[in-house]
Protein backbone atom coordinates (compact mmCIF):
# COMPACT_ATOMS: atom_id res chain seq x y z
CA UNK A 1 0.00 0.00 0.00
CA UNK A 2 2.88 2.15 1.04
CA UNK A 3 4.38 4.27 -1.66
CA UNK A 4 6.57 6.63 0.00
CA UNK A 5 8.76 5.95 3.41
CA UNK A 6 7.59 7.24 6.89
CA UNK A 7 9.73 10.03 7.08
CA UNK A 8 8.50 11.23 3.64
CA UNK A 9 5.35 11.37 4.48
CA UNK A 10 5.22 13.28 7.85
CA UNK A 11 4.20 16.45 6.13
CA UNK A 12 1.76 14.85 4.02
CA UNK A 13 -1.13 15.86 5.66
CA UNK A 14 -1.69 19.05 6.98
CA UNK A 15 -4.69 20.28 8.76
CA UNK A 16 -5.81 24.03 9.24
CA UNK A 17 -8.71 25.15 11.55
CA UNK A 18 -10.40 28.75 10.64
CA UNK A 19 -13.23 30.25 12.19
CA UNK A 20 -15.30 32.85 10.99
CA UNK A 21 -16.78 36.12 11.65
CA UNK A 22 -20.02 35.96 14.39
CA UNK A 23 -23.53 35.95 11.69
CA UNK A 24 -26.45 37.90 12.37
CA UNK A 25 -27.96 35.12 13.87
CA UNK A 26 -25.49 34.43 16.19
CA UNK A 27 -25.39 37.73 17.20
CA UNK A 28 -29.18 38.50 17.85
CA UNK A 29 -28.82 34.98 19.94
CA UNK A 30 -26.54 37.00 22.25
CA UNK A 31 -23.98 34.74 20.79
CA UNK A 32 -20.45 34.25 23.17
CA UNK A 33 -17.26 33.35 21.46
CA UNK A 34 -16.55 29.70 22.76
CA UNK A 35 -12.92 29.51 20.80
CA UNK A 36 -9.68 30.37 22.26
CA UNK A 37 -6.28 29.79 20.32
CA UNK A 38 -2.89 29.85 21.18
CA UNK A 39 -0.57 29.67 18.01
CA UNK A 40 -1.56 26.90 16.16
CA UNK A 41 -3.63 25.50 19.49
CA UNK A 42 -7.09 25.59 19.72
CA UNK A 43 -9.66 25.81 23.01
CA UNK A 44 -13.42 25.22 22.58
CA UNK A 45 -15.62 25.83 25.73
CA UNK A 46 -18.96 23.73 26.16
CA UNK A 47 -21.35 27.03 26.59
CA UNK A 48 -23.05 24.50 29.38
CA UNK A 49 -20.12 23.60 31.42
CA UNK A 50 -17.28 25.47 32.22
CA UNK A 51 -15.11 23.07 33.72
CA UNK A 52 -14.39 21.26 30.55
CA UNK A 53 -12.61 23.04 27.95
CA UNK A 54 -10.92 20.93 25.16
CA UNK A 55 -7.89 21.71 23.58
CA UNK A 56 -6.97 20.67 19.57
CA UNK A 57 -3.43 21.45 18.18
CA UNK A 58 -3.25 21.58 14.44
CA UNK A 59 -0.71 22.85 11.76
CA UNK A 60 -2.60 26.36 11.48
CA UNK A 61 -5.53 27.91 13.35
CA UNK A 62 -6.92 31.38 11.96
CA UNK A 63 -9.40 33.86 13.23
CA UNK A 64 -11.21 35.88 10.43
CA UNK A 65 -8.71 39.03 9.16
CA UNK A 66 -12.37 40.78 9.76
CA UNK A 67 -15.57 41.19 11.23
CA UNK A 68 -14.73 40.18 14.80
CA UNK A 69 -16.67 43.86 15.17
CA UNK A 70 -16.82 44.84 19.10
CA UNK A 71 -19.97 46.02 20.40
CA UNK A 72 -20.06 47.81 23.69
CA UNK A 73 -20.06 44.63 25.63
CA UNK A 74 -17.01 43.21 23.85
CA UNK A 75 -19.37 39.67 22.98
CA UNK A 76 -18.03 39.22 19.86
CA UNK A 77 -14.51 39.59 20.14
CA UNK A 78 -11.94 36.49 21.35
CA UNK A 79 -11.01 37.70 24.94
CA UNK A 80 -7.77 36.46 24.60
CA UNK A 81 -7.35 36.24 20.84
CA UNK A 82 -3.64 33.94 21.14
CA UNK A 83 -3.54 33.02 17.15
CA UNK A 84 -3.73 34.17 14.28
CA UNK A 85 -6.16 36.54 11.80
CA UNK A 86 -5.52 35.40 8.53
CA UNK A 87 -6.62 36.95 5.33
CA UNK A 88 -7.38 34.94 2.05
CA UNK A 89 -3.93 35.98 1.06
CA UNK A 90 -2.00 34.32 3.71
CA UNK A 91 -4.16 31.55 4.37
CA UNK A 92 -3.10 30.89 0.60
CA UNK A 93 0.62 30.81 1.48
CA UNK A 94 0.21 28.17 4.31
CA UNK A 95 -1.59 25.67 2.42
CA UNK A 96 -1.85 26.50 -1.35
CA UNK A 97 1.77 27.34 -2.43
CA UNK A 98 2.95 24.06 -1.31
CA UNK A 99 -0.04 22.38 -3.11
CA UNK A 100 1.03 24.27 -6.30
CA UNK A 101 4.70 23.09 -6.40
CA UNK A 102 4.12 19.62 -5.25
CA UNK A 103 1.71 19.63 -8.42
CA UNK A 104 4.55 21.49 -10.69
CA UNK A 105 6.93 18.76 -9.67
CA UNK A 106 4.72 16.10 -10.70
CA UNK A 107 2.39 15.34 -8.03
CA UNK A 108 -1.03 15.25 -6.83
CA UNK A 109 -2.65 17.08 -4.30
CA UNK A 110 -5.94 16.99 -2.55
CA UNK A 111 -7.39 20.11 -0.62
CA UNK A 112 -10.75 19.41 1.26
CA UNK A 113 -13.09 22.14 3.03
CA UNK A 114 -14.70 20.63 6.06
CA UNK A 115 -17.64 21.68 8.43
CA UNK A 116 -21.39 22.87 9.18
CA UNK A 117 -23.06 24.24 6.63
CA UNK A 118 -22.48 28.45 6.96
CA UNK A 119 -19.23 27.97 8.62
CA UNK A 120 -17.52 29.36 5.51
CA UNK A 121 -16.29 26.04 3.46
CA UNK A 122 -17.20 28.27 0.31
CA UNK A 123 -15.25 31.29 1.48
CA UNK A 124 -12.30 29.53 1.91
CA UNK A 125 -12.24 27.33 -1.39
CA UNK A 126 -14.00 29.90 -3.38
CA UNK A 127 -14.13 33.31 -1.72
CA UNK A 128 -15.96 36.52 -3.49
CA UNK A 129 -15.15 39.30 -5.29
CA UNK A 130 -11.42 40.62 -4.31
CA UNK A 131 -11.39 38.05 -1.42
CA UNK A 132 -10.43 34.93 -3.64
CA UNK A 133 -10.19 32.04 -2.20
CA UNK A 134 -8.07 29.06 -2.29
CA UNK A 135 -9.38 27.64 -5.43
CA UNK A 136 -9.18 30.80 -8.12
CA UNK A 137 -5.54 32.18 -6.26
CA UNK A 138 -4.35 28.52 -6.89
CA UNK A 139 -5.51 28.70 -10.42
CA UNK A 140 -4.20 32.21 -11.20
CA UNK A 141 -0.73 30.94 -10.02
CA UNK A 142 -1.00 27.81 -11.96
CA UNK A 143 -1.48 29.79 -14.99
CA UNK A 144 1.42 32.51 -13.57
CA UNK A 145 3.66 29.71 -13.30
CA UNK A 146 2.94 28.29 -16.15
CA UNK A 147 3.84 30.89 -18.49
CA UNK A 148 6.79 31.79 -16.49
CA UNK A 149 7.97 28.19 -17.61
CA UNK A 150 7.13 27.95 -20.97
CA UNK A 151 10.62 27.92 -22.60
CA UNK A 152 11.48 24.57 -21.08
CA UNK A 153 8.20 22.90 -20.87
CA UNK A 154 4.60 22.75 -22.54
CA UNK A 155 2.37 22.51 -19.96
CA UNK A 156 -2.14 22.08 -20.52
CA UNK A 157 -4.08 22.16 -17.80
CA UNK A 158 -8.10 20.37 -17.94
CA UNK A 159 -10.89 21.18 -16.00
CA UNK A 160 -13.16 19.00 -14.85
CA UNK A 161 -15.87 19.84 -12.14
CA UNK A 162 -18.47 17.33 -10.60
CA UNK A 163 -20.88 16.59 -7.71
CA UNK A 164 -21.38 13.73 -5.59
CA UNK A 165 -24.65 13.39 -4.21
CA UNK A 166 -26.48 10.39 -2.53
CA UNK A 167 -23.17 8.27 -3.69
CA UNK A 168 -24.05 9.21 -7.61
CA UNK A 169 -21.92 11.34 -9.79
CA UNK A 170 -23.00 14.30 -11.77
CA UNK A 171 -20.74 16.20 -14.46
CA UNK A 172 -21.30 19.94 -13.48
CA UNK A 173 -19.85 20.98 -17.11
CA UNK A 174 -22.18 18.69 -19.20
CA UNK A 175 -25.64 19.64 -19.91
CA UNK A 176 -28.23 17.42 -20.22
CA UNK A 177 -25.74 14.25 -18.90
CA UNK A 178 -27.61 13.40 -16.06
CA UNK A 179 -28.39 9.96 -17.04
CA UNK A 180 -30.44 8.45 -13.79
CA UNK A 181 -27.94 6.96 -11.59
CA UNK A 182 -25.22 9.47 -12.35
CA UNK A 183 -22.46 8.66 -14.07
CA UNK A 184 -20.51 5.63 -13.39
CA UNK A 185 -17.36 5.08 -11.64
CA UNK A 186 -14.68 2.92 -12.85
CA UNK A 187 -11.66 1.20 -12.45
CA UNK A 188 -8.53 0.71 -14.67
CA UNK A 189 -5.11 -0.94 -13.48
CA UNK A 190 -3.21 1.79 -14.66
CA UNK A 191 -5.44 4.77 -14.17
CA UNK A 192 -7.36 3.61 -10.81
CA UNK A 193 -10.83 5.14 -10.22
CA UNK A 194 -11.84 7.78 -12.96
CA UNK A 195 -15.38 8.61 -13.72
CA UNK A 196 -16.86 7.32 -17.25
CA UNK A 197 -17.98 10.01 -19.74
CA UNK A 198 -16.94 13.01 -17.50
CA UNK A 199 -16.20 16.13 -19.39
CA UNK A 200 -12.21 17.71 -19.61
CA UNK A 201 -11.79 20.95 -20.37
CA UNK A 202 -8.56 21.96 -21.75
CA UNK A 203 -7.92 25.78 -20.40
CA UNK A 204 -6.04 28.86 -19.67
CA UNK A 205 -8.31 30.49 -17.21
CA UNK A 206 -11.19 29.12 -14.51
CA UNK A 207 -13.58 31.72 -13.66
CA UNK A 208 -15.66 31.02 -16.11
CA UNK A 209 -16.02 27.27 -15.84
CA UNK A 210 -16.25 27.33 -12.29
CA UNK A 211 -19.05 29.80 -12.95
CA UNK A 212 -21.01 28.04 -14.87
CA UNK A 213 -20.26 24.76 -13.08
CA UNK A 214 -21.89 26.48 -9.90
CA UNK A 215 -25.03 27.73 -12.00
CA UNK A 216 -25.29 23.57 -12.75
CA UNK A 217 -25.04 22.70 -9.21
CA UNK A 218 -27.90 24.82 -8.35
CA UNK A 219 -29.88 23.70 -11.08
CA UNK A 220 -29.61 20.40 -10.64
CA UNK A 221 -29.94 20.16 -6.46
CA UNK A 222 -33.55 22.70 -7.03
CA UNK A 223 -34.15 19.67 -9.85
CA UNK A 224 -33.61 16.73 -7.61
CA UNK A 225 -35.58 18.63 -5.00
CA UNK A 226 -32.34 18.98 -2.71
CA UNK A 227 -29.76 20.95 -0.87
CA UNK A 228 -26.52 21.92 -2.36
CA UNK A 229 -25.44 21.95 1.13
CA UNK A 230 -25.89 17.97 1.06
CA UNK A 231 -23.26 17.72 -2.21
CA UNK A 232 -19.96 17.34 -2.31
CA UNK A 233 -18.36 19.36 -5.22
CA UNK A 234 -15.34 18.36 -6.57
CA UNK A 235 -12.75 20.40 -9.23
CA UNK A 236 -10.13 17.84 -10.72
CA UNK A 237 -7.17 19.93 -12.29
CA UNK A 238 -5.17 17.95 -14.20
CA UNK A 239 -1.67 19.18 -15.04
CA UNK A 240 0.13 17.86 -18.05
CA UNK A 241 3.75 19.17 -18.51
CA UNK A 242 6.03 17.90 -21.27
CA UNK A 243 10.05 19.16 -21.04
CA UNK A 244 11.38 20.48 -24.39
CA UNK A 245 14.50 19.27 -23.91
CA UNK A 246 13.57 15.37 -21.90
CA UNK A 247 10.47 14.68 -23.57
CA UNK A 248 9.58 13.60 -20.18
CA UNK A 249 5.63 14.02 -19.38
CA UNK A 250 4.66 14.60 -16.17
CA UNK A 251 0.83 14.44 -14.95
CA UNK A 252 -0.53 15.62 -11.72
CA UNK A 253 -4.16 15.59 -10.43
CA UNK A 254 -5.09 18.59 -7.99
CA UNK A 255 -8.49 17.58 -6.49
CA UNK A 256 -10.20 20.69 -4.75
CA UNK A 257 -13.23 19.67 -2.79
CA UNK A 258 -15.57 21.59 -1.04
CA UNK A 259 -17.52 18.63 1.50
CA UNK A 260 -21.37 18.60 2.15
CA UNK A 261 -22.05 20.34 5.39
CA UNK A 262 -21.13 17.94 7.92
CA UNK A 263 -24.11 19.18 10.58
CA UNK A 264 -26.18 15.47 11.58
CA UNK A 265 -29.08 15.34 9.67
CA UNK A 266 -32.28 16.11 11.14
CA UNK A 267 -34.87 13.19 10.54
CA UNK A 268 -37.59 15.21 10.59
CA UNK A 269 -40.52 14.30 7.75
CA UNK A 270 -37.98 11.32 7.19
CA UNK A 271 -39.51 9.66 4.05
CA UNK A 272 -36.58 7.27 2.77
CA UNK A 273 -35.12 9.34 0.23
CA UNK A 274 -34.06 12.02 2.90
CA UNK A 275 -32.78 8.96 4.88
CA UNK A 276 -31.23 6.90 2.25
CA UNK A 277 -29.81 10.84 1.46
CA UNK A 278 -28.40 11.11 5.26
CA UNK A 279 -26.28 7.71 4.92
CA UNK A 280 -24.74 8.35 1.30
CA UNK A 281 -23.32 11.79 3.28
CA UNK A 282 -22.44 10.15 5.89
CA UNK A 283 -20.90 7.34 4.19
CA UNK A 284 -18.75 9.66 2.39
CA UNK A 285 -17.61 11.91 5.24
CA UNK A 286 -16.81 8.63 7.43
CA UNK A 287 -15.40 7.07 4.92
CA UNK A 288 -13.26 10.31 4.16
CA UNK A 289 -12.17 10.56 7.51
CA UNK A 290 -11.29 6.90 8.58
CA UNK A 291 -8.65 6.86 4.81
CA UNK A 292 -7.01 9.92 6.18
CA UNK A 293 -6.75 9.09 9.43
CA UNK A 294 -4.74 5.72 8.56
CA UNK A 295 -2.95 7.89 5.96
CA UNK A 296 -1.88 9.87 9.00
CA UNK A 297 -0.87 6.83 11.10
CA UNK A 298 1.28 5.47 8.15
CA UNK A 299 2.82 8.71 7.93
CA UNK A 300 3.67 8.35 11.73
CA UNK A 301 5.06 4.90 10.75
CA UNK A 302 2.22 3.01 12.18
CA UNK A 303 1.30 -0.36 10.85
CA UNK A 304 -1.77 -0.24 8.80
CA UNK A 305 -2.90 -2.83 7.06
CA UNK A 306 -6.34 -1.82 5.10
CA UNK A 307 -7.08 1.75 3.61
CA UNK A 308 -11.24 1.73 2.59
CA UNK A 309 -11.16 3.71 -0.43
CA UNK A 310 -13.30 1.27 -1.90
CA UNK A 311 -15.58 2.29 0.58
CA UNK A 312 -17.62 5.84 -0.83
CA UNK A 313 -17.25 7.32 -4.37
CA UNK A 314 -15.44 10.04 -2.86
CA UNK A 315 -12.66 8.18 -1.37
CA UNK A 316 -12.37 6.29 -5.09
CA UNK A 317 -12.00 8.84 -6.77
CA UNK A 318 -8.90 11.00 -4.57
CA UNK A 319 -7.59 7.81 -3.94
CA UNK A 320 -4.58 8.59 -6.20
CA UNK A 321 -4.34 11.55 -4.96
CA UNK A 322 -4.78 11.21 -1.38
CA UNK A 323 -1.49 9.38 0.57
CA UNK A 324 1.56 8.07 -0.88
CA UNK A 325 3.80 11.20 -2.60
CA UNK A 326 0.24 13.32 -2.42
CA UNK A 327 -0.37 16.75 -0.38
CA UNK A 328 -3.60 16.81 1.55
CA UNK A 329 -4.39 19.74 3.12
CA UNK A 330 -7.63 19.76 5.15
CA UNK A 331 -9.34 23.31 6.30
CA UNK A 332 -11.95 22.54 8.43
CA UNK A 333 -14.14 25.70 8.78
CA UNK A 334 -15.97 26.74 12.25
CA UNK A 335 -18.08 29.27 14.18
CA UNK A 336 -16.98 31.14 17.10
CA UNK A 337 -20.60 31.08 18.25
CA UNK A 338 -21.88 29.08 21.46
CA UNK A 339 -25.01 28.26 19.35
CA UNK A 340 -23.01 25.80 17.12
CA UNK A 341 -20.82 23.90 19.99
CA UNK A 342 -21.74 20.83 19.07
CA UNK A 343 -20.90 21.07 15.29
CA UNK A 344 -17.95 22.63 16.07
CA UNK A 345 -16.43 20.15 18.62
CA UNK A 346 -17.69 17.41 16.38
CA UNK A 347 -15.75 19.49 13.45
CA UNK A 348 -12.59 19.60 15.68
CA UNK A 349 -12.87 15.80 16.65
CA UNK A 350 -13.14 14.81 12.67
CA UNK A 351 -9.96 17.25 12.32
CA UNK A 352 -7.80 16.14 14.71
CA UNK A 353 -8.37 12.49 13.40
CA UNK A 354 -6.27 13.55 10.45
CA UNK A 355 -2.96 14.32 12.61
P1 LIG B 1 -20.34 27.18 3.85
O1 LIG B 1 -19.73 27.08 2.51
O2 LIG B 1 -19.58 26.40 4.89
O3 LIG B 1 -21.80 26.86 3.87
P2 LIG B 1 -19.90 30.04 3.55
O4 LIG B 1 -18.52 29.98 2.99
O5 LIG B 1 -20.99 30.31 2.62
O6 LIG B 1 -20.22 28.72 4.39
O7 LIG B 1 -19.84 31.12 4.74
C1 LIG B 1 -20.98 31.60 5.41
C2 LIG B 1 -20.88 33.12 5.58
O8 LIG B 1 -19.77 33.49 6.41
C3 LIG B 1 -20.67 33.84 4.26
O9 LIG B 1 -21.42 35.03 4.27
C4 LIG B 1 -19.19 34.17 4.26
O10 LIG B 1 -18.91 35.31 3.51
C5 LIG B 1 -18.87 34.38 5.72
N1 LIG B 1 -17.48 33.98 6.04
C6 LIG B 1 -17.05 32.70 6.10
N2 LIG B 1 -15.76 32.64 6.44
C7 LIG B 1 -15.33 33.92 6.59
C8 LIG B 1 -14.07 34.52 6.93
N3 LIG B 1 -12.97 33.78 7.23
N4 LIG B 1 -14.01 35.88 6.98
C9 LIG B 1 -15.10 36.63 6.71
N5 LIG B 1 -16.31 36.12 6.38
C10 LIG B 1 -16.45 34.77 6.32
Amino acid sequence: IMRAKGAEMKDCVKVAVRVRPFNKRERDAGGRCIISMASSTITIQDPRNSQSPRSFCFDYAYWSHSGFTRDCSGLYVPEEPGGRYADQGSVFQDLGEGILENALQGYNATLLAYGQTGSGKSYSMVGYGPNKGLVPTLCDKLFQAIRANQDSRQCQVFFSMLEIYNEQVVDLLSRGSRSPGGLRVREEQQRGFYVEGLRRVPCDSVEQLMEQGTRMRTTATTHMNANSSRSHMLIILQLKQVSHIAHITKQSNINLVDLAGSERQRVSGSEADRLKEGTAINLSLTTLGNVISALADVAVGKKVVHIPYRDSVLTKLLQSALGGNSRTVMIAALSPADICYEESISTLRYAERAK
